[in-house]
């Protein structure tokens, strides 16, 4: 209203609120890298057939100095729409870089972790992966240590595109996961036809496997036919008992979720992990 009048007249108070958060936070969003304020945490994946865990996947938290800790999906999409995505995703490929360095040092020699990649930032970072090569050359890492995770909507960008990309990660060793399968356009001819080495099944097909006879035999039939490609399936958001004794009988190979470890700071991984590789059970 101190803007002037009929302006904002359409706009309620609480819309102009809402509206004065977003600004904010986008501007705060510029600064957060300098001042430290993001952090990582670790959800541990279990291998279904020992219990054991050599994987993790790495999840951003912004540490916000006066709304608290903040999930990605409440800053994400500013960070794609101002383009700060790459400078962050910049960030995270090399502090995990680092940490599955260390991990793989003192936990086990294997120990790979998974970083997420938005379909915006996939486009945007188009470059970055020289920089990526370079500074796992300096680490002495190989390539193969970090798992990159994209979603289905990547591939619909543009395919040509797409599938070059994903050879040129795929040529320096860095391994592929098709996150939230599932969902949206999923298709089982992506899981041919992209240069992947994961299928992640997604959260709300998990969550519905114990009462619902369809998802169940939909997940069957992914596992079986990722297995015939040659992939590995985790499957996400796994947070009770029955739904985990329903995946091993299904065959399927990993699993993360509630019903083994929530995500957790890099120290409480290696608090869980000191006395050799961790086993979950549930
Ligand atoms: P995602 O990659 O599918 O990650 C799985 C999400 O499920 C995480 O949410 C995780 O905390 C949550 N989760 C794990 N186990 C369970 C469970 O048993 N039950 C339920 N209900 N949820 C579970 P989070 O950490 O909020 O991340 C949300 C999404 O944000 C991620 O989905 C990923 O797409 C994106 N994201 C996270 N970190 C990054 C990042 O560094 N860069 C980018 N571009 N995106 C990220
Ligand atoms: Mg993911
Ligand atoms: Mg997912
Ligand atoms: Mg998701």
């Amino acid at each position: 209203k101190q803007a002037g009048g009929h302006q904002f007249g359409y706009v309620t108070p609480g819309l102009q609120q809402a509206a004065q958060a977003r600004q904010s936070i986008a501007d705060d969003l510029r600064a957060a890298i300098a001042l430290r304020q993001f952090e990582i945490v670790y959800q541990p994946i279990v291998s279904l057939q020992s219990g054991q865990v050599h994987k993790a996947e790495a999840l951003l938290r912004w540490r916000h100095p006066t709304r608290g800790l903040l999930g990605p999906a409440e800053f994400i999409p500013f960070a794609e729409s101002n383009g700060l995505i790459v400078e962050i995703g910049d960030w995270v490929f090399r502090e995990v870089a680092q940490q599955v360095q260390q991990w793989q040092r003192s936990i086990d020699p294997a120990f790979q972790i998974s970083v997420n990649k938005s379909p915006v930032q996939f486009r945007r970072d188009a470059d970055l992966y020289l920089n990526w090569l370079d500074y796992l050359n300096e680490l002495g890492l190989p390539a193969h240590s970090i798992v990159i995770e994209i979603t289905e909507g990547v591939l619909f960008e543009g395919a040509a595109q797409v599938i070059e990309r994903l050879r040129q990660f795929r040529a320096m060793g860095l391994q592929v996961a098709l996150d939230d399968f599932g969902t949206g356009y999923s298709s089982l001819s992506h899981l041919k036809r992209f240069d992947i080495d994961y299928v992640k099944i997604d959260q709300s097909f998990v969550a519905t496997l114990e009462n619902d006879v369809g998802d169940m035999a939909l997940c069957e039939a992914i596992i079986v036919m990722a297995h015939k490609l040659g992939l590995k399936v985790v499957a996400e958001g796994v947070e009770t008992k029955v739904q985990r004794a329903l995946l091993v009988d299904a065959g399927c190979d990993y699993a993360q979720g509630y019903v083994f470890a929530r995500p957790m700071p890099a120290q409480a991984f290696e608090a869980m992990a000191s006395a050799g590789v961790p086993r979950l059970p549930h």
